[in-house]
């Protein structure tokens, strides 16, 4: 019988500044604090992390960021290590988001560093991955995430993969009012866990998958009705901390 954490994720973006996260973090701590059946991640802005640091001590809600270096320390301007987030009470950390792979040049390679130095540090890594709309209309998405996932991993010991969460986010899906329905969802996250098993082993059953693209509080509860879809990476409906509690609660 799967062992598996529910998982709601936020991801902010790059949207509110310190204030507005402060704000945000009082708002939202009110209305969820006794969500007790599921862990709940803010992944926010750097510059935001050290303010919701002090907001959501002793909080239920968890802290994440949306980006990481691939090294170590050292001679990489502009860049924020892994360490520097643990800092600031970072648990997890969002890697491979498809902006960062198509706006910003990252390849597999790097994402698949980028996660073996989160792992190093005790970071949870919630690893993205997830098709255009060009492939998923060739009927090539299956394979496309199966070589996302299998690139980025395959590196993993066993029992490392078993700290990694997963995000399936199909790119026609994000920010575009589309979600994949809950059946192209589920078959997607059963095709990640498949190849999450080709890796480890039955322990895969024990992996959260998270779907992401236009979730909201009204498509939630249909989502995680599947059983291989164990939680959500949320973008626009993060941003307003009611609507996002009331997600959490659809969840
Ligand atoms: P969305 O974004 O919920 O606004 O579609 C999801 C994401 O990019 O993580």
């Amino acid at each position: 019988m799967a062992n598996r954490r529910k998982v709601i994720a936020g991801n902010w973006k790059m949207f509110k500044t310190v204030s507005e996260a402060e704000d945000y973090a009082i708002k939202f701590l009110e209305e969820v604090k006794d969500v007790t059946d599921l862990d709940v991640v803010l992944c926010a802005p750097f510059t935001a992390l050290h303010a919701l640091k002090n907001e959501l001590e002793e909080s239920i809600v968890h802290l994440g960021a949306q980006n990481m270096a691939w090294a170590e320390e050292g001679a990489y301007t502009g860049e924020i290590s892994a360490r520097m987030l643990l800092d600031v009470a970072c648990t997890y950390v969002i890697l491979g988001h498809s902006e960062r792979r198509e706006m910003f040049g990252e390849t597999d390679q790097d994402i698949a560093k980028k996660v073996q130095q989160a792992l190093a540090v005790g970071l949870t890594p919630i690893f993205c991955c997830g098709e255009n709309l060009k492939l998923r209309e060739e009927g090539k998405a299956a394979e496309w995430v199966k070589n996302q996932v299998a690139s980025a991993l395959s590196g993993i010991s066993k029992d490392d993969l078993l700290r990694i969460i997963v995000a399936y986010e199909p790119i026609w899906a994000i920010g575009t009012g589309k979600t994949a329905s809950s059946q192209d969802a589920q078959e997607m996250c059963a095709n990640i866990r498949a190849t999450l098993t080709e890796l480890m082993g039955s322990a895969s059953e024990n992996v959260p998958i998270l779907y992401g693209g236009s979730v909201k509080a009204e498509n939630i509860g249909e989502l995680m009705q599947e059983p291989d879809v164990d939680g959500a990476l949320v973008g626009g409906a993060s941003l307003d901390p009611l609507s996002f509690a009331k997600l959490i609660k659809n969840a």
